[in-house]
């Protein structure tokens, strides 16, 4: 077994910090608290070739494997403050570049992928309905083909980078009467007639990064906009996740660091009681503990990377790796404002914010208890 990152792996890490820490950290406090996107960061990161890291050369990609991308995602997310850019960066990775990679057309690939990669174009993938989440299947939305085209109808919620969208990629039923087999998925082009932002959305956290409800009525796509085949959903959308949850909280692993040194700091700095309060075995506790709880999320996410880049569809160690990597952030979060105490808490500390942006990690890409079910239902429960 081989722990350590090569020499090039070690190189681009550093690099990647230097130019998150130098490019994207500005007037994080006050874009969170106006919900701003930040779009200079995001062109910046597609020149610097974030969003190109897994995909091909041909499209303008780097070709990296899937544990060079966790690598650099991980320095990205210790370097970048703003975690709301991180998660509009990957939900474009993971559920539209992925995607349209796997089982896009030679024709979608050349028409859309360049633009995704190069940071022009945003990416989005509409799955979830207003009655339909966890239960994902179960939902109202329809497609119907109607000779050379497929009219869409239904409703979207909670879509991340719905407000920017360039290209949705958006799941709706083509056979009801098949249940989940008949769902397909489509791509949508802004502009379309019938396709509509209809409503953006406020968060507790990654308030930096845009969400909306979309609206389809009427949509019409040409036959050529169907993504995979007729009824090939389930299966983009379980390939999509299986990337998603491996990947996605690779930045948070950064994040947790960031927040373990600003926590070592302050605890050696801040006295009470006439000593720091690092001294405190109470304070220490809460210290090895952070350490703990990231060292062992690392270990799960590196591993189901690793068994990725092996070829192999790990979709017990994604899912663990999505379940405890999420559970621990929050815990760290929490630990994190406990030692900073009222400064913590207080928002230029910027310590109460990774709080509120990690609750959401334990919600999205299937919540916590979505990923016990599927560890469990493995063991046949
Ligand atoms: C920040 C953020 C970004 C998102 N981005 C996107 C996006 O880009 N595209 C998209 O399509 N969706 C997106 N979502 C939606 C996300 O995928 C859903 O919120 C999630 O799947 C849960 O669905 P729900 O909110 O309807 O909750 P529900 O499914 O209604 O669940 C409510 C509660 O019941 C629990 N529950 C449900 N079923 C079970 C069960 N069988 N066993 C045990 N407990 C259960 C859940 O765990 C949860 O605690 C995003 C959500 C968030 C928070």
């Amino acid at each position: 077994m081989d722990f350590s990152w090569n020499e090039e792996q070690q190189a681009f890490r550093r690099e990647v910090i230097r130019f998150a820490k130098e490019e994207l950290n500005s007037d994080v406090v006050e874009r969170d608290l106006k919900e701003e996107f930040d779009w200079e960061g995001w062109r910046k990161c597609g020149k610097f070739g974030i969003q190109g890291l897994p995909i091909s050369k041909e499209y303008g990609g780097s070709e990296a494997g899937i544990l060079t991308t966790v690598c650099a995602l991980e320095a990205l997310g210790y370097g970048c403050r703003d975690n709301g850019l991180m998660f509009s960066i990957n939900a474009h990775m993971w559920s539209s570049e992925v995607p349209l990679l796997h089982f896009g057309t030679p024709a979608q690939k050349e028409r859309y992928l360049p633009k995704l990669v190069s940071g022009e174009w945003v990416g989005v993938h509409a799955m979830t309905e207003p009655m339909s989440g966890s239960d994902a299947y179960s939902m109202r939305s329809r497609a119907e083909r109607k000779g050379d085209r497929y009219v869409i109808n239904g409703s979207k919620t909670f879509i991340t980078n719905a407000v920017y969208a360039d290209l949705v990629i958006v799941f709706a039923n083509l056979y009801p009467e098949k249940g989940a087999a008949g769902v397909s998925a489509f791509i949508v082009e802004k502009g379309t007639p019938g396709f509509t932002i209809s409503r953006k959305l406020h968060k507790m956290g990654l308030r930096t990064s845009p969400m909306a409800e979309l609206a389809f009525q009427d949509c019409e796509v040409p036959v050529e906009n169907l993504l995979g085949k007729e009824g090939g959903g389930q299966a983009i959308f379980t390939a999509s996740m299986e990337w998603e949850r491996i990947c996605i909280l690779a930045s948070h692993l950064g994040g947790m660091q960031r927040m373990l040194e600003t926590s070592v700091s302050y605890a050696k700095e801040r006295t009470q009681f006439g000593q720091p309060i690092g001294q405190f075995p109470a304070i220490a506790n809460k210290i090895a503990d952070m350490d703990v709880r990231l060292e062992t999320a690392r270990l799960i996410l590196y591993k189901a990377a690793w068994l990725k880049e092996q070829g192999r569809h790990p979709l017990r160690e994604a899912s663990m790796a999505k379940l405890y990597v999420s559970e621990s952030c929050v815990a760290n979060a929490l630990d994190a404002i406990q030692i900073h105490g009222g400064y913590g808490y207080m928002t230029e500390y910027q310590i109460e914010r990774e709080l509120r942006d990690a609750i959401s990690s334990k919600i999205y890409s299937g919540t916590s208890e979505i990923q016990k079910k599927i560890i469990a239902g493995l063991h046949g429960l």
